[in-house]
């Protein structure tokens, strides 16, 4: 025991440390919304998988940093790219996101470790040599944080308090978008219909070779690098209302829209809440396709007051509810909006051009340390390896080729075969 002095000095740091410690943990528990959530799925062809995981940590130990994982893999002309991502995405992604990051910054990074993360996925499964597909919809979410990364028509749907439905997903179909019919048959692929004796056309737009619906997967190497595995990427920050997603398989989605399959499940806890929306893909079309369905309900603080219901000209008013955080409005108006249930626009990115996915090196890229890291595959590059992300590409005029990041030669190809392109590319020297 030291002086009196020092014990009085002792006690004096300790006793507001504690207070600290108890006041941190009050607010931690004041600021995270519980996750709740359920899944149901009616197999026709069994080629729908699933993913849910509530224990994922950004820091490894630290039950304060744990996020949630949900994610539908609808596969096609077999399992194996289905089984394969639902196995190795996750890593994949993590795995393209730098160490060391608060969660702020974490957040931010996860956007364009998606992109990666898809890619390395695809091209892993593709060095396999298997035929086969999958649609992927890859959900994250950090407590408000709501992040969600898909290729294919495995749509995510956020119902938010007040009856805003919104989709945070894009469906990559050929018949129904017009931009990635284009993109698909500018980078060499042929879209058309089926045909049938006597010529007649029928069925959904199809890329050919192949007769794929879908602009968008991962696998599909027998079809062609243009149907790319670059992600539609959004990321949305709730407000203190929460809300539920609704991931589902396009077996849902033929049957119900967007807004039936919300409101069919109102009020029901999540895992009742799955099943509801399946029986009613499965009352208003049968069974004629693989149909699963998460629903994931992010929910305020047991101590939280649980807002009204907004006032009606919010709902109008669609373009108000998501609010891009880019916008002019003042902190005031972000605030009102917020108390009514206004979800946030942190970011969203859909392009299919990978150098405008993986961004530039001094803007918001990696430091110093992971220049020679490529940034798809993770792999370690030698100085003279590196190829710029930006080399040979028509759409960065002002890049300098030496520019990060940098792909590994093989990424490189595969970035050129995508935008159907002869491998092409500026070495570093
Ligand atoms: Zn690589």
């Amino acid at each position: 025991m030291g002086s009196r002095e020092e014990r009085h000095r002792l006690n004096h740091d300790l006793v507001p440390l504690a207070a600290l410690i108890s006041r941190e943990l009050r607010n931690e528990k004041m600021e995270k919304p519980t996750v709740r959530y359920g899944c149901a799925a009616q197999s026709k062809k069994g080629e729908d998988y699933y993913l849910m995981t509530t224990d994922c940590q950004r820091v490894q130990g630290n039950p304060s940093s744990t996020f949630s994982v949900f994610a539908i893999f609808d596969g096609h002309n077999g399992t194996a790219a289905a089984v394969f991502s639902r196995d190795h995405l996750l890593n994949h992604v993590l795995g393209a996101i730098p160490c060391g990051l608060g969660r702020d910054e974490w957040l931010h990074a996860l956007p364009r470790a998606l992109v990666a993360g898809f890619v390395k996925t695809d091209k892993e499964f593709q060095s396999k040599g298997q035929t086969s597909g999958t649609t992927a919809t890859f959900v994250i979410v950090d407590r408000w944080t709501v992040t969600v990364a898909s290729v294919g028509d495995s749509r995510c749907i956020l119902d938010t308090q007040g009856g805003a439905v919104s989709e945070l997903t894009v469906d990559h179909r050929l018949e129904e978008n017009v931009e990635e019919r284009e993109r698909v048959t500018s980078s060499g692929g042929e879209v058309g219909r089926l045909s049938i004796f006597g010529g007649t056309e029928i069925g959904p737009l199809r890329c050919w070779p192949g007769g794929l619906c879908l602009s968008r997967s991962i696998g599909d190497m027998d079809v062609g690098e243009f149907i790319v595995p670059i992600p539609f990427v959004k990321q949305v920050k709730l407000s203190a209302v929460g809300g539920r997603l609704i991931i589902a398989s396009d077996g849902v989605w033929d049957a119900i829209s967007s807004d039936m399959a919300a409101k069919s499940c109102r009020g029901l806890p999540a895992e009742l809440a799955a099943r509801q929306v399946v029986k009613e893909a499965l009352r208003t079309r049968g069974l004629k396709d693989d149909t699963t369905c998460i629903v994931v309900d992010i929910i305020p603080p047991d101590n939280t007051v649980q807002p009204a219901t907004p006032p009606k000209k919010y709902n109008k008013l669609r373009s108000l509810f998501f609010r891009r955080k880019s916008h002019k409005s003042a902190a005031k108006l972000s605030k009102k909006l917020s108390a009514v249930g206004i979800v946030e626009e942190l970011f969203e990115e859909g392009s299919a051009i990978l150098a405008e996915r993986l961004g530039s090196e001094d803007s918001n890229g990696p430091s110093m340390s992971d220049l020679f890291i490529c940034a798809v595959c993770q792999v370690d590059l030698a100085a003279s390896e590196g190829i710029s992300v930006h080399a040979g590409s028509i759409f960065s005029t002002s890049s300098k080729p030496w520019q990060g990041p940098f792909l590994c030669a093989d990424c490189c190809n595969k970035k050129d075969a995508m935008e159907g392109k002869q491998p092409s590319g500026v070495k570093v020297t």
